[in-house]
């Protein structure tokens, strides 16, 4: 039990989301690419309460892997309404950071959050939204320390004259510095993996 516990833990926070959210992402609608985005900061409270469920575009400018795309947020016109804290947080801490648009702007002098949740909203934005390095593998997935992944195409080990071939699966990995790698023992050898060529296992 205890040593699947994140998984098991993360698959029923997965499917809390599943029928919150109707199946689309809480922020934009969309149906493709839906994953449970976690809304710091987490720590003690791993429910699916801190989490929203979301599309790729959503998660990757919500997490600051890719620009913001303030034609996308016009989403959040809808969604800013939504009765559940953490799309609140989530929706907010888009329209501080879009306040430079009028209608951004517009829509945050609307808003009214409860106390809580504006306390939620305010802290730790800087750190962990925006500034955080976030590793995520080739489908934009987070990966976190202990996360297991696939090799999604053949890597030629230089040096160890060995290929590592696709569907290798990599268990315990450990994020370095560097969001485009992550190390991992193949062959009991630890090697420096590129993201791009990882697929998490969920
Ligand atoms: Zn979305």
């Amino acid at each position: 039990m205890l040593g699947c516990g994140r998984q098991k833990r993360m698959s029923s926070i997965e499917d809390k989301l599943r029928s919150r959210s109707g199946n689309a992402c809480e922020l934009c609608a969309s149906t493709e690419g839906l994953k449970a985005l976690a809304v710091p900061p987490t720590g003690e409270h791993d429910s699916a309460d801190r989490y929203i469920y979301a599309c790729e575009p959503c998660r990757s400018q919500v997490l600051g892997t890719s620009e913001l795309e303030a034609t996308h947020w016009f989403c959040l016109r809808e969604s800013i309404w939504s009765e559940v804290p953490a799309v609140q947080v989530v929706g907010y801490r888009l329209l501080k950071r879009l306040e430079g648009e009028g209608w951004a702007q517009d829509l945050i002098g609307q808003v009214y959050l409860s106390e809580e949740v504006q306390e939620w909203a305010d802290s730790d934005v800087e750190s962990d939204a925006i500034d955080a390095v976030v590793t995520l593998d080739s489908n934009g997935a987070q990966l976190a320390d202990g996360d297991s992944v696939t090799l999604i195409k053949d890597l030629d080990v230089k040096g160890a004259g060995f290929v590592a071939k696709r569907g290798t699966m990599v268990r315990n990995i450990r994020l370095i510095d560097d969001p485009e790698n992550i190390e991992g023992r193949v062959n009991k050898i630890t090697l420096v993996l590129k993201t791009k060529f990882l697929k998490r296992v969920s």
